[in-house]
């Protein structure tokens, strides 16, 4: 059967702040049946994740490109791959069965061809189906490992993340919270840090915003000094943090959000402080971790279940919204985990 599919498309590649108006509603048709013989899954798509490292794949030119498989440039006019979750429609593919729940790299669109690379079949666990595109997804796995395999922080031992009510850097404080840690977090406005401090159990939390000199703002938290940052930011942040570590201290460098859609801005950390403080700084991509994944979801849900972990999720509705939600993530208009529902056909089988 052939219905009409509708998907998200960049107009041109974008190298600075995403608009609305660089993106397009584009519709083709789309074939619902398996070619014979072909390995190929359609998917129907539910909910699909909006992530900041898109803004990378749609420049011109970025090193990110060419460095993972999970990077490369987007064309314009094209669908753009993205992760998330639906359901099968049809397979010619043995590990996957018509009504399959399946998670891993969908489109921004209505339907997705998948030939199986980076598809799992899922199992929901009781679990609503969209925190497997956050909490149980990617954002958690990638706040996980860059904790715990990167910074390896230690009970009372004091730590610092930046975009601490975005998706990944909400799940790094409560997980540092579990652990004993101090925790502090930033972000950029004050409902921002009053949800960090009254909902999430940060120690403290303060709006960037708001603040003129970062190193004067971190030695003020942390007077004895950082021992882990979690950057998600990059910028005048990572330098300031850099300036507060202790001896041995650990930085996981996750994301650099703010440097994304600013083509000269580069974080210029002092090196004699990194030299001398021995401080180990890390770039890590969270799909190099899947081996933990198993790791992460159990060690995961049993802080959902005890109550010691918060879901944060942030939920436009309708493929239509994919644009506005995207440029919100460099806006600082979400709060939590952004996910876009593309299909209200959520029936349970
Ligand atoms: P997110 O934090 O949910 O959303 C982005 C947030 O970043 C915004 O809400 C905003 O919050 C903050 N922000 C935007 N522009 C900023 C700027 N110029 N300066 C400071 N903060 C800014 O996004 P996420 O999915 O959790 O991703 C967080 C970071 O992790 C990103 O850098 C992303 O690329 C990276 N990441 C890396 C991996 C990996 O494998 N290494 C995987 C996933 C994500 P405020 O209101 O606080 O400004």
């Amino acid at each position: 059967m052939e219905v009409t599919n509708k998907f998200i498309a960049i107009k041109a590649t974008i190298d600075g702040e995403p608009q609305e108006g660089d993106f397009e509603l584009k519709i083709q048709p789309f074939s619902l049946s398996v070619k014979p013989g072909s390995n190929d899954v359609i998917i129907k798509n539910l909910y699909v994740s909006i992530d900041p490292y898109q803004i990378n794949r749609m420049k011109t030119v970025s090193s990110s490109q060419k460095a993972s498989k999970f990077s490369t440039r987007i064309a314009p006019g094209e669908v753009i791959d993205a992760y998330g979750v639906g359901k099968v429609v049809a397979s010619g593919n043995p590990k996957f069965e018509k009504d399959d729940y399946v998670v891993g790299l969908l489109s921004w669109g209505e339907y997705s061809i998948s030939h199986g690379f980076m598809l799992s079949k899922l199992d929901p666990m009781g679990f609503p189906l969209s925190y497997h595109v956050g909490l149980l997804g990617l954002s958690g796995l990638t706040a996980y490992t860059g904790l715990f395999e990167i910074c390896k922080p230690k009970k009372g031992e004091k730590v610092f993340v930046s975009a601490a009510s975005g998706s990944v850097g909400n799940l790094v404080g409560q997980y540092a919270k579990t652990l004993g840690c101090y925790v502090v977090g930033c972000a950029g406005s004050p409902d921002k840090v009053k949800l960090l401090k009254e909902k999430l159990g940060f120690d403290q939390a303060f709006n960037y915003k708001e603040e003129t000199d970062l190193n004067a703002t971190l030695e003020r938290y942390f007077p004895d000094g950082i021992d882990v940052y979690f950057d998600n930011v990059g910028g005048e942040m990572l330098e300031a943090a850099i300036s507060n570590m202790n001896l041995y201290g650990r930085v996981a460098l996750c994301g650099v959000i703010s440097e994304y859609t600013d083509v000269g801005k580069r974080a210029t950390p002092n090196m004699m402080d990194v030299i001398y403080k021995r401080i180990m700084i890390r770039g890590y991509l969270a799909g190099d971790y899947m081996h933990l994944f198993p790791e992460f979801i159990s060690t995961t849900i049993d802080h959902l279940s005890t109550g010691k972990m918060l879901v944060l999720e942030d939920i436009s509705i309708g493929l239509e919204s994919v644009p506005s939600a995207f440029i919100g993530l460099f806006r600082g208009y979400n709060v939590g985990k952004k996910i876009v529902q593309v299909s209200d056909d959520l029936g349970d089988k």
